[in-house]
């Protein structure tokens, strides 16, 4: 059966030239980049030029790159190693109610240890607004955390404006940014838009799973959460994955070359899919209209079908999706995103994930629309009234 692979924002497929890379790597490059000899310093050369490359894709110096294993880590790393660094200054953080759970629970955990934290709304297409941020600045607020771009319904946020509002209170607040979502999809630039902290992870690229970015401002303080042999400064100890952190940089050198052209055919994919399901009754999109929001993330609701038994659905007839967001499927739990959005209750549990990457092609967008047309008024048969 031909199968058409939605699901990209839970994880995308490593790009051929990517696993080559890093399978030549394992074999031939194997040093530890902290030895001294030979072998440690060519491993170590790797990194650097995978750190130079993605250095030039964020505009920012090589030395504000940490590596880490996921974008969680980097998350984690940020908002807790940023606030006790911090925490003389103040123990207030701002975040949205929207955030993906490496950022809501890091939030949360401070909480736990004495900080206190606001989380502000979004509106009905899941956007915050910047006026909101502003009024919610306190003098002891020391760091604020928000998405660019939202893991269920795609929504992208001022980041830039957003920082300049952070920043023209209080310069010294930290501003994180999780745009593992969003990297790889748009052109990110931490300094221009006033970003102090940003996170990405090379799976959602088509690079390996298992390694993360962090950006740390030159200035920027934090404690480090991982204690050992003090490698990348003692920010980050622990041996270094040369072959991730090498198909991460050739996996954004490959989007980023495309970057425009590549935008275009994930938003054709998703509007055909868009237009062509919208006479199934009762259907409807969430997130941004047009192409405000992300490129590649499609929401839809399907009133009166549960999101899971579509999504098994879909899978007998070789189309992958996933039921709001697949990084909560561990705990399910009412979607805090989906919640935020304000939608209605009985709605919460029809609502399902499409994702494209470029390596999709409309054939799939197709077949798609094709199992959901069949599938919708079928499955509905089924719904208790
Ligand atoms: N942040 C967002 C917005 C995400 O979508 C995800 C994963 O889906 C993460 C963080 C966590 O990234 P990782 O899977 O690399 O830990």
């Amino acid at each position: 059966m031909r199968e058409a692979y939605l699901d990209n924002s839970a994880t995308t497929r490593c790009f051929p030239e990517v696993a080559g890379l890093m399978h030549r790597i394992s074999l031939e490059e194997y040093g530890n980049p902290s030895s001294m000899h030979h072998r440690g310093v060519e491993a170590e050369k790797i990194i650097r030029e995978a750190a130079g490359t993605l250095a030039g894709i964020l505009k920012v110096p090589e030395k504000t790159l940490l590596f880490t294993s996921c974008g969680t880590e980097s998350d984690n790393i940020a908002i807790i190693g940023g606030a006790l660094a911090s925490q003389r200054k103040g123990k207030h953080l701002i975040t949205t109610a929207i955030e993906h759970p490496a950022v809501l629970e890091s939030m949360r955990f401070l909480e736990k240890i004495g900080f206190s934290v606001t989380y502000l709304p979004v509106d009905r297409y899941g956007t915050v607004s910047p006026q909101d941020v502003e009024d919610a600045m306190r003098p002891d607020t020391i760091l604020v955390s928000v998405m660019h771009t939202n893991n269920e319904i795609g929504s992208v946020q001022p980041i830039a404006e957003i920082g300049e509002r952070i920043k023209g209170k209080n310069r010294s607040a930290l501003f994180h940014v999780d745009a593992v979502q969003g990297f790889g999809k748009a052109q990110i630039l931490p300094r221009k838009m006033h970003v102090d902290l940003l996170s990405a992870s090379a799976h959602k690229i088509h690079g390996p799973k298992g390694v993360g970015l962090l950006y740390c401002g030159e200035k920027v303080r934090l404690q480090n959460l991982i204690f050992g042999g003090g490698q990348q400064g003692g920010m980050r100890s622990g041996t270094e994955n040369v072959p991730g952190i090498a198909g991460m940089a050739e996996a954004a050198k490959a989007l980023y070359e495309n970057l425009d052209e590549d935008r275009e055919k994930l938003f054709a994919m998703r509007e055909y899919l868009a237009g062509a399901v919208q006479d199934i009754p009762g259907i409807y999109v969430n997130g941004q209209p047009g192409r405000e929001g992300a490129p590649h993330i499609l929401s839809l609701t399907v009133p009166g079908v549960r999101a899971e038994v579509l999504l098994h659905a879909l899978e007998e007839k070789g189309v992958y999706v996933s039921s709001g967001s697949a990084c909560s499927t561990n705990r399910p739990h009412i979607s805090d995103t989906l919640t935020a959005i304000g939608m209605k209750r009985e709605d919460l549990d029809s609502t399902i994930r499409l994702s494209f990457s470029v390596m999709n092609t409309m054939e799939d967008a197709q077949q798609a629309a094709y199992a959901l047309h069949e599938l919708v008024p079928f499955l509905r048969q089924f719904t208790r009234h």
